[in-house]
């Protein structure tokens, strides 16, 4: 069946219902090479030359995401960084570009030193004040508003349409790292976004074994290839193993989210007005700052990541951190194992985690033993 006609969930089960034409092998090879062969002519009519430009093991993972998030084209990276990365170095120095506060730390980093250095003009607004995004847009100056929803560490929301309006009044693009609601919950593009970014390392993998991002664009157009060319020249490609555990991974990708869903709002609900809980973050409880926008632009969940502000100030939280069992200790997200971990430890200086918070990436563990462990964690702080 053609996947227009089937729900995401199969389309991604059966990997667009692809099968090795040679071989009728219903998962892909693996193709390792890193060049093809020239026609005798001196053409080259498979289309591939160079597997800095190209390379089959790209085509179905790329296929499958684009197909997921309604897009014009997708583009696998070596890793999310290179991805987000490569959208600000499609600008040209000069530029004024708008991203959140609350943001994935690295890319904050980064925006703030290098990008800045290179030329861009960066500001950073509380993306969940709409009058101050319109306020930091400068109208035929400003090329970029890039956003994440829900963003790190502390899930707030973004609404996606309504900033993608003010965005493109401004003449600007809106670019959405998407890492954390993933297809599943979101589709930015439907929602106005220009381009969605992932962390395909997270969920998209969803197995803490593959570094890798992506990008999908609204429209193929000079952006695009633009971004087409940054990553072949800066060879920010994925290796071909690991765009095909990629594509592996993204098979259960609708059973791994759903569940990590469900575990969230699970534990979310259960420490929420617990003794030793100061607060919990995620945009999954009806009191959450953006939950009705969640509501509206997630679909079937609230994401697997949250937050926990622990009483008794940074020591306990690092205290609760050292006394799990079941929860890894380790940062990153979306695999298939929980991870906890004191986000401001990882961020440092500049960073808007609080010190009493333990940000946890939920996995597709038990509720009940992930609840137990936490709470023996807890008893004793
Ligand atoms: C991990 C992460 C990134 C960076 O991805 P890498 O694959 O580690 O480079 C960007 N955004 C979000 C939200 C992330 O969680």
């Amino acid at each position: 069946m053609e996947p227009k006609h089937i729900k995401p969930a199969s389309a991604a089960a059966q990997a667009l219902g692809w099968v090795d034409e040679k071989t009728r092998a219903v998962s892909p090879p693996l193709h390792t090479a890193t060049t093809y062969l020239r026609d005798p002519d001196n053409q080259y009519r498979s289309g591939r030359g160079y597997i800095r430009a190209d390379n089959p093991a790209f085509d179905q993972a790329e296929a499958l995401l684009n197909h997921l998030e309604g897009g014009a084209g997708a583009m696998l990276f070596s890793s999310g960084m290179a991805a987000a990365t490569s959208v600000f170095l499609a600008l040209k120095p000069g530029d004024h570009v708008v991203a959140p506060k609350v943001i994935y730390w690295g890319l904050r980093n980064w925006l703030q030193g290098f990008a800045q250095d290179w030329g861009l003009q960066v500001e950073l607004v509380d993306m969940t004040d709409l009058a101050a995004l319109n306020r930091a847009l400068q109208p035929g100056r400003t090329k970029l508003v890039w956003i994440e929803t829900p963003a790190n560490p502390t899930w707030v929301i973004t609404d996606i349409a309504a900033t993608a309006e003010l965005a493109h009044r401004a003449g600007a693009r809106l670019a959405v790292d998407s890492t954390v609601a993933t297809p599943v919950l979101t589709q930015p593009l439907a929602l106005g976004a220009d381009v969605v970014m992932h962390a395909a390392t997270k969920y998209l993998n969803g197995h803490s074994d593959v570094l890798a991002g992506a990008l999908v664009t609204a429209r193929d157009d000079e952006f695009w290839q633009r971004l087409k060319a940054i990553r072949h020249d800066l060879g920010a490609v994925v290796g071909s193993f690991e765009a095909w555990l990629l594509l592996r991974g993204m098979r259960t990708l609708f059973v791994r989210v759903n569940t990590a869903c469900r575990n969230a709002q699970q534990i979310a609900e259960h420490f929420a007005g617990h003794p030793r809980i100061e607060a919990v973050l995620y945009p999954g409880r009806p009191t959450a700052q953006g939950h009705a926008i969640a509501a509206r632009q997630m679909t079937g969940g609230f994401g697997g990541m949250l937050s926990l502000r622990i009483k008794g100030g940074e020591a306990a939280a690092i205290a609760t951190a050292a006394r799990v069992q079941l929860w890894k200790r380790a940062t990153s997200l979306g695999g298939v194992e929980s991870l906890i971990e004191h986000r401001a430890s990882i961020e440092g200086a500049g960073s808007p985690a609080p010190v009493d918070m333990l940000r946890l990436s939920t996995g597709i563990e038990d509720a009940g033993d992930l609840i137990a462990d936490l709470e023996q964690a807890l008893a004793k702080s």
